[in-house]
């Protein structure tokens, strides 16, 4: 079972399979593993204690980002990434990075961002096109049409508790739509960033 892998400089962490979206981009589409996991499939979700573990035994110091990402919708975990966050943070110091379709607050059924303040260092959120319709062409979830101003909601609520929250799209879009992007993000008061991955 692949919880940790290494991405670039950083440390992702691998919780869940499950997510609320079937995007057309995704890259568990494509391959089976990412950066330095063969694959990111579970056969069953590791227990918190068990990503906690895994997470003990990598040289914490060399990464400058703890990314929970993975092959799923890292909000499914969230109780279970606060608790290995919180331990981790009683005697380590580290930066913590959530990678999410923001649409946390639909799959959990409330308002999720309070509960990350104090823990959680930053939230980048897939914003992958600029307008409802198009979100739902491309990212399918399974929340229909509500899904894109959800993601706005989250993305201005996790500002409140977080200290920093990015929209990223990624660079297939075209420059028209990722403009249209970037607006949205100042709109929202939060960072913009264009990514070549999940
Ligand atoms: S939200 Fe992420 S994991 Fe889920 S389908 Fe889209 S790209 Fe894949």
């Amino acid at each position: 079972m692949m919880i940790t892998y290494e991405v670039g400089e950083n440390l992702y962490i691998n919780t869940t399979n499950r997510c609320s979206n079937a995007c057309e981009f995704c890259i568990r589409t494509r391959q089976e593993g990412y950066g330095t996991a063969n694959s990111l499939w579970l056969k069953e979700e590791p227990t918190k204690e068990e990503i906690l573990e895994d997470i003990l035994k990598r040289d914490l110091e060399k990464y400058p980002e703890l990314v929970f990402c993975g092959f799923g919708e890292p909000f499914y975990r969230i109780d279970d990434i606060l608790w290995v966050v919180k331990k981790l943070k009683e005697t380590k110091l580290v930066t913590v990075r959530i990678n999410t379709n923001g649409l946390g607050d639909l799959i959990l059924g409330y308002r999720v961002s309070p509960k990350l303040e104090g823990i959680i260092d930053i939230v980048s959120i897939s914003l992958n096109a600029s307008n409802a319709k198009d979100y739902d062409a491309i990212c399918h979830p399974e929340f229909g049409e509500q899904s894109f101003e959800a993601m706005l909601t989250f993305a201005k609520t996790a500002k409140e508790y977080v200290p920093l929250v990015i929209f990223s799209v990624v660079d297939v879009i075209g420059t028209e739509e990722i403009e249209a992007c970037r607006r949205i993000a100042k709109d929202c008061g939060v960072e913009f960033r264009i990514r070549d991955e999940l």
